[in-house]
């Protein structure tokens, strides 16, 4: 697992999660940035896929972005955290590594998901990332490289100071 302060969208591994929206046809923030980055061809194929619920996962290709493939995932919308929203976070994380496991995906890169318009905690959110891909790793073995993509500062030193306590 490693860290990096950067744009997802100029990722050059096998996938990329995209933090969408249960409709799947774009969105703003980090959805907005993808599917600018791959181009008009993707929200086609998207509208196939015919949603995806909160927690869940679905795969496409990355047409015209250096990644090959996109993972979208929709994260919870915070609302104090009674609401699910650990759990529901938690599932984005699994369902997201092991559609790659599955794909025998070598590298994989994250968004801080739900951390935007959404609201989550930064912090709360990345202790659940980092634990639920490590999980993830040491249950499937997969995939090798898995690189939280975080777009500012902050979330990137909440992520160094908790992958300092993972091996
Ligand atoms: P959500 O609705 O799940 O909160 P957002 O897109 O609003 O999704 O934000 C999720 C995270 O993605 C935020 O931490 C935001 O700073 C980050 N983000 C926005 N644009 C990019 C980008 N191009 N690459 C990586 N992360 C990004």
């Amino acid at each position: 697992m490693q860290i990096i302060l950067g744009d997802i969208t100029k990722q050059e591994v096998d996938a990329i999660v995209n933090a969408a929206n249960t409709s799947l046809l774009g969105g703003s923030g980090v959805d907005g940035a993808i599917h600018r980055a791959a181009g008009s061809e993707l929200v086609h194929e998207c509208r196939l896929l015919g949603g995806c619920k909160i927690g869940d996962a679905k795969l496409t290709k990355g047409y015209r972005l250096p990644a090959r493939f996109i993972i979208h995932t929709v994260g919870p919308v915070w609302r104090g955290g009674d609401c699910g929203e650990p759990e529901l976070l938690a599932e984005c994380y699994r369902k997201s590594m092991q559609i790659a496991a599955d794909k025998e995906f070598e590298s994989l890169a994250f968004p801080c998901i739900s951390t935007g318009i959404y609201r989550y905690p930064k912090a709360l959110a990345g202790e659940i990332a980092v634990k639920i891909c490590s999980e993830q790793i040491q249950n499937n073995g997969g995939p090798q490289r898995v690189i939280f993509c975080c777009f500012d500062r902050e979330n990137y030193e909440i992520y160094e100071r908790i992958l300092s306590n993972y091996s």
